[in-house]
């Protein structure tokens, strides 16, 4: 396939660029983001007025129907968007969540009366979405949830008790993805149901968790006695491994996704900033980023050129994220090393190189976690791409409540 732009898509991308250089700021460095250096109220207010701009121009959610309020555009067009976008300063982990996944679930699995009141207001930015999958118990193996959804006793209402974890943005968030177990009798993945819940509701608590870098993003999220009515319930009950899997399809249709770490330029910028780029570990290190980049992007060319022909990526796409988070993690570790004695302090300036390197730092360990961790993308690749023999599993077709804990 060709990947120069068609005159169509030249002319789409000339129209963004003319839209965001009207519109938008450049970037300073890799990590700069609408709102940052603001306080937290203020940042979301200006993280919440730029995606309202960016949804009037169509440019929010490229690939969504018309009727939601996207463009009904291509892949291509996407990452057209994803790549003008990039040189500007724009949002990062607020609304993504709720774009990426959890309106595409609200639009498949959602009642008309929810789709027409929940999803322009996700567009535009004046609710925020997100997903309560992970539990202290499981992470890698979400299906193993123990939070529990009980049927009230007139059945119009469900009584959710439980926890979850790691859960990004639900400090802010209006609405919330919730795999819950309904029925703890049968096995692992036929006895969890899907619901979405208002997560100002009485009966939840959030409890933000301070991160190494400083912020709070992520939470863990406590249900007692929460009420959920059954026309929040996403999909038949015992259909929640279902609507999961759309969800986690679509996080992987987010191909070339913009995560704000280091990336071969910003890498050689760091070298060049510290007169290093006669250093043969740092041209060694330069010259094995440039190789794994070159890698992903022929890679991604692959992915683009099976989903414009109608596929949908698939277990390979494991492969790209992890050489992705790896390679940004030791582009980071690098950085920081580059720098010497300075590495090890704290940067206060936001425009300056050291910052991003500290923030990239510390976020390509997270990287390596969320969405797969290493380990399980290994497994993936080797059960679903390479066809080897499948991990042993326990607890297989055996009833929830009868597996050993
Ligand atoms: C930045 C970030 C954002 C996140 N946002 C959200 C969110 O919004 N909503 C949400 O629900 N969750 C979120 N998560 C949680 C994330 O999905 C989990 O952290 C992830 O699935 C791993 O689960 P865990 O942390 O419980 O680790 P565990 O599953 O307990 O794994 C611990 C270790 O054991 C290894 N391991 C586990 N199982 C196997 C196996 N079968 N074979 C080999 N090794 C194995 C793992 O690789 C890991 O090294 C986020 C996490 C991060 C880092």
């Amino acid at each position: 396939m060709n990947f120069d732009d068609t005159p169509a898509e030249a002319a789409f991308r000339s129209e963004v660029r003319t839209w965001l250089e009207a519109n938008a700021e450049p970037k300073r460095h890799t990590r700069d983001f609408v709102g940052d250096g603001l306080p937290p109220a203020e940042r979301l207010a200006a993280a919440r007025a730029w995606q309202a701009k960016k949804a009037a121009a169509g440019y929010a959610a490229v690939t969504w129907p018309r009727e939601f309020g996207g463009l009904g555009a291509t892949v291509l067009q996407q990452l057209i968007v994803r790549q003008e976008e990039s040189r500007f300063r724009s949002t990062f982990g607020i609304f993504e969540i709720g774009l990426g996944m959890c309106l595409p679930t609200l639009m498949a699995y959602g009642s008309e009366a929810h789709k027409a009141s929940r999803i322009r207001p996700g567009l535009y930015g004046q609710e925020i979405w997100c997903q309560m999958f992970s539990e202290p118990a499981a992470g890698s193996d979400v299906a193993g949830v123990l939070t529990r959804a009980r049927r009230d006793g007139d059945g119009d209402e469900w009584i959710v008790n439980g926890q979850k974890v790691w859960t990004t943005g639900a400090q802010f968030s209006d609405y919330g993805l919730l795999l819950a177990r309904t029925d703890p009798t049968l096995p692992k993945h036929a006895g969890l149901t899907m619901f979405f819940v208002d997560m100002k509701s009485a009966g939840i608590e959030v409890r933000p968790i301070r991160q190494m870098a400083g912020e709070s993003e992520f939470n863990e999220v406590f249900f007692t006695d929460l009420r959920v009515p059954d026309h929040q319930r996403l999909g038949a009950v015992g259909a929640g491994w279902k609507v999961a899997l759309t969800t986690l399809m679509h996080e992987r249709l987010s191909v070339g996704a913009e995560i704000g770490l280091l990336n071969f330029d910003a890498l050689w910028s760091v070298v060049q900033d510290a007169g290093q780029l006669q250093n043969p570990l740092a041209i060694e290190q330069l010259a094995q980023a440039w190789v794994a980049e070159e890698g992903l992007r022929l890679h991604q060319c692959r992915t683009l050129t099976a989903m414009s022909r109608g596929g949908v990526p698939g277990p390979e796409q494991s492969i790209a994220k992890l050489v992705k988070a790896t390679l940004a993690q030791r582009m980071a570790n690098f950085a920081i090393e580059l720098q010497g004695e300075a590495g090890q302090l704290g940067c206060d300036d936001p425009t300056s190189s050291g910052q991003a390197v500290e923030r990239a730092w510390a976020w390509s360990a997270a990287m390596r976690i969320a969405g797969g961790t290493d380990e399980i993308l290994r497994n993936i690749i080797a059960e679903r791409v390479l066809g080897l023999p499948e991990e042993a599993r326990q607890d297989k077709g055996i009833p929830f409540n009868e597996v050993p804990r």
